[in-house]
């Protein structure tokens, strides 16, 4: 049987964190399915439809992956694909709490399904989507922290919002 895992979140947009992470997981599963959350409550920078495809284009060449976007309960995604594994990237300390809530949350929801933690290079541990969005919003670089497609994207989005 294929060990299938899902790796859900709002990438918003995608780092060289979530890249690292996914291919770590790559190592130990057959395939990852990156799952986008529609999170309008979050009001993302990006909508959903191009957050998944900058993840797509991130990740271009790379196999065994899958990105889609999917909204409702993780678990019922997860049911309906088939999948008993949930990966979540642990960076700093302050990430544990809200991890290990979710976790137990989703635990709860579904008995069957397990939340595995994984933690990034030690480069990208401080390292998140709103950090990066705060940086390229006042024209810092973000080189080297996003893939190339996202920090265009960055640019051209934060230009468009300042209206130049
Ligand atoms: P969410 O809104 O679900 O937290 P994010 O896109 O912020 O969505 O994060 C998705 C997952 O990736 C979370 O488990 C988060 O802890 C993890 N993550 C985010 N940034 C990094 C990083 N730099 N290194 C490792 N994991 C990360």
């Amino acid at each position: 049987m294929k060990k299938i895992a899902i790796y859900p979140g709002t990438f918003d947009p995608v780092t060289n964190g979530h890249i690292d992470l996914i291919k770590r997981a790559l190592l130990m599963f057959d395939e990852v399915i990156v799952a986008v959350a529609t999170n309008p409550k979050k009001e993302p920078l990006f909508n959903a439809e191009e957050r998944v495809w900058m993840i797509i284009e991130a990740l271009s060449g790379v196999e065994r992956v899958s990105v889609e976007a999917f909204d409702g309960l993780l678990v019922d995604y997860a049911k309906l694909k088939g999948v008993k594994a949930l990966l979540r990237g642990l960076r700093a300390v302050s990430d544990f709490e809200f991890e290990l809530q979710l976790a137990l949350m989703n635990r709860k929801l579904d008995q069957n399904l397990e939340t595995i933690f994984m933690m990034p290079s030690l480069r990208y541990i401080f390292l998140s989507s709103t950090i990066v969005k705060e940086a390229a919003s006042f024209g810092g670089s973000v080189d080297g922290l996003v893939p190339v497609n996202v920090e265009r994207a960055l640019m051209e989005k934060y230009r468009v919002t300042k209206g130049e």
